[in-house]
């Protein structure tokens, strides 16, 4: 692990108990993929973290070039080929008080551990499961924090009705995204997924896949769409770092379409392996 500018071993990897990322999930994180040793999308993660960081009044002095090194070293020496490293940054450890603390040193932690993206090749061909929940979460869920308890609770409903993944149901009955996940269904060859807002997190995933998409001349609606339209679409699928595309052929006890995977997420798949293999060789 790298933990405040030194690397050392994970089981020795400690932050201070006055954490403000640990009393308040006053931090940031980023997960990003690591195949065969490269950093897929690195730099719109870093992006994503700046932009977060800006929202947020976190005043982070390291630079890229420094950042990218310290996460190349940890990579190198943990010489995992497909891995997932992990990057946190809380605003630093100071005596509890809601409040900022006068000037605050943010805590960069990072973890790198293997992780088998073989397995969602599998899942691909299968499909998967989802349940749906209701969206408990706060108002800001744009910006990446450590303040994961609703997501928590809706992926271990999840797990205990065996579903890969919750999705998350607005008041009015849109579906805004997964735990973990950005969402989509396909109606009639077009590609609706909710728009970028305060309600959903801008999935570097969801990113890619959209590019793709539109370069592929794909018609793409990003608007929200409804459990019911989920329910009587033709297809379903969802993207993150850890999940880059998978068809989701179940919403709660309902099969979408076929109830297998369809032509679109084959397609879209497709794309996104051979974006992954172009940018990692993977
Ligand atoms: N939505 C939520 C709520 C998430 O936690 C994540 C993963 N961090 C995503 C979507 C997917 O984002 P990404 O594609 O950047 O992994």
């Amino acid at each position: 692990a790298y933990v405040d500018g030194r690397l050392t071993p994970l089981r020795d990897a400690h932050v201070h108990v006055e954490d403000r990322g640990l009393q308040f999930a006053d931090a940031l994180y980023e997960v990003t993929a690591v195949l065969n040793g490269k950093m897929l999308d690195w730099p719109h993660h870093i992006a994503r973290l700046r932009r977060n960081c800006a929202a947020l009044f976190i005043d982070f002095a390291m630079s890229d070039a420094a950042l990218t090194l310290q996460a190349r070293r940890l990579i190198a020496v943990n010489g995992q080929a497909d891995a997932l490293l992990y990057l946190q940054l809380s605003r630093g450890t100071a005596k509890r008080d809601h409040g900022f603390p006068a000037n605050p040193r943010p805590t960069l932690v990072m973890t790198v551990r293997r992780f088998d993206f073989h397995q969602r090749t599998a899942q691909q061909k299968t499909g998967v499961k989802v349940i749906t929940v209701n969206d408990m979460r706060w108002r800001r869920v744009d910006m990446k924090t450590t303040g994961l308890l609703a997501n928590v609770l809706a992926k271990q409903d999840a797990r205990a009705a065996g579903a890969f993944e919750a999705w998350l149901v607005a008041p009015d009955n849109t579906v805004r995204e997964g735990g973990s996940t950005n969402a989509y269904i396909v109606k009639a060859g077009r590609l609706i997924t909710h728009p970028l807002s305060e309600s959903i997190l801008p999935g570097i995933a969801r990113a890619t896949l959209l590019r793709l998409a539109r370069e592929a001349q794909i018609p793409i609606d990003e608007r929200p769409f409804s459990l019911a339209e989920a329910l009587a679409a033709d297809e379903a699928l969802l993207t993150s770092t850890t999940a880059p595309l998978l068809p989701v052929v179940r919403i709660d006890e309902n099969a979408i379409g076929t109830g297998s995977p369809g032509p679109m997420a084959s397609r879209l798949a497709a794309l996104v392996s051979a974006e992954i293999t172009a940018q990692t060789g993977w």
